[in-house]
C-alpha cells in the first residue's frame, strides 16, 4: 500500500535516536495547534508537542494516534516517539493567531514531559514562545516529574496568560501505579514536582483521572489522593470514569488476564459492547470525587485565574 500523508512522513522520519527499546525520530509539522471539535471539552485546541509517548499507560486512549501513521501496533505507541520539528517563530505566530482568551490543552496525546523533553526540549522551547504571546489560557497535563526544570519558562507564561498545571496522579499506591503506568515517575514524585511548581505561584490541580472499576475507584483511594494533592498545594482536584477505546482494551485486557484476572471477565465483557463503563459506575465515581474533594478541603469547581488583567482586550497577530 503507498502511504500518504502523516503516515508516510513517520516512514521517512530520520532516526535521532534509539534508547533501550524506544527510537526517537523527528517528524515534519505543518500546524502544531489544532482545533478541538468535542464540545463537551472545556478547551478548544490542543497541542502535542510530540506523537507518542514513553510512559506506556494500560488504559491510554491516545493508542488510536500512531494508527493515522499506518502504526498499528498498540507498543508503537509507546516504543516509537516522534519529535515535532519546531520553528519558534512560526509556532508563536500561530499561537496569535488564536482569538484571545482561548483554551489550549497541552498533552492530550501524548504527555508533554515524558523522557523525551529529557533531551529534546520541545515543550521548553513551545513555553518560551508562549511567554512572548499574550492572553490565552494554556493547560498542562503531565504524570511527569520533569518540569520543576522549567519553572522560570512556566511562570514567564503564566506572568503573560493564564497558566495550570494538572498533574495525572491514578493511585497513590505505588505498586499499581508501577503497574497501570509502566515508565511514568511514581506518585509521590508526581507530587513532589506539583509542590515545587504551587511553591513557584504556579496554579496547579490534581486529576486522578482515569478512574477503573476495582482497581482505583474507591473512597479511599480517591480520598488519600485528594488528600495527598492539598498538602503538595494543589488548589483543585478532580477525576473522570475511564472510557476504554478499542486501541486501548488490547492492550488494558491482557494485562488484566495477566495482573488481574478476577477483573478481567468483567472488562472483557464490559467493553467490549462499549467504551464508557456505564452510567451507573460514571455517577458513582462523580459522588466519590466529590465526597473526597469536600473532605480533603478542595472548591467544587475549577477555578484557574483569568489570564492577566489588561490584555485580553489586545488583538492577536
Ligand atoms: S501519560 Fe498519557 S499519553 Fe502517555 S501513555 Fe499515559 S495516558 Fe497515554
Amino acid at each position: 500500500m503507498a502511504l500518504v500523508g502523516i503516515a508516510k512522513l513517520a516512514a521517512a522520519a530520520p532516526l535521532l535516536e534509539e534508547k533501550r527499546r524506544v527510537e526517537y525520530r523527528e517528524i515534519a509539522t505543518g500546524r502544531w495547534i489544532t482545533r478541538c471539535s468535542n464540545p463537551n471539552l472545556p478547551f478548544e485546541w490542543t497541542l502535542n508537542p510530540y506523537r507518542g509517548c514513553e510512559f506506556g499507560c494500560k488504559y491510554c486512549y491516545a493508542r488510536y494516534a500512531h494508527e493515522f501513521m499506518e502504526l498499528r501496533e498498540p507498543e508503537d505507541f509507546e516504543r516509537l516517539i516522534f519529535a515535532k520539528a519546531f520553528d519558534a517563530r512560526r509556532f508563536a505566530a500561530e499561537i496569535r493567531h488564536l482569538p484571545v482568551g482561548a483554551s489550549i490543552a497541552i498533552g492530550t496525546a501524548t504527555d508533554p514531559y515524558q523522557p523525551a523533553e529529557r533531551r529534546y526540549q520541545l515543550t521548553r522551547r513551545m513555553m518560551q514562545a508562549i511567554a512572548s504571546t499574550e492572553g490565552r489560557r494554556f493547560h498542562i497535563t503531565t504524570k511527569s516529574d520533569l518540569y520543576p526544570r522549567d519553572l522560570d519558562v512556566l511562570a514567564g507564561a503564566a506572568r503573560t496568560n493564564a497558566l495550570g498545571i494538572h498533574a495525572t496522579v491514578t493511585t497513590m499506591d505505588a505498586e499499581l501505579a508501577r503497574q497501570l503506568e509502566p515508565l511514568a515517575p511514581r506518585p509521590d514524585l508526581r507530587l513532589a514536582a506539583l509542590g515545587a511548581a504551587a511553591g513557584a505561584g504556579l496554579w496547579t490541580s490534581v486529576m486522578a483521572s482515569p478512574v477503573l472499576p476495582g482497581l482505583n475507584d474507591s473512597q479511599e483511594s480517591l480520598d488519600r489522593v485528594a488528600q495527598a494533592a492539598r498538602e503538595a498545594g494543589a488548589r483543585w482536584f478532580g477525576a473522570h470514569a475511564v472510557f476504554l477505546r478499542p486501541c486501548a482494551s488490547q492492550v488494558m485486557i491482557p494485562f488484566l488476564k495477566a495482573a488481574y484476572p478476577a477483573l478481567a471477565p468483567h472488562y472483557e465483557r464490559h467493553f467490549s459492547r462499549s467504551t464508557s463503563p456505564g452510567q451507573e459506575f460514571v455517577a458513582r465515581v462523580r459522588e466519590r470525587v466529590g465526597r473526597a474533594r469536600e473532605r480533603a478541603g478542595f472548591p467544587e469547581r475549577e477555578a484557574m485565574p483569568e489570564a492577566p488583567e489588561g490584555r485580553q482586550m489586545r488583538l492577536p497577530g
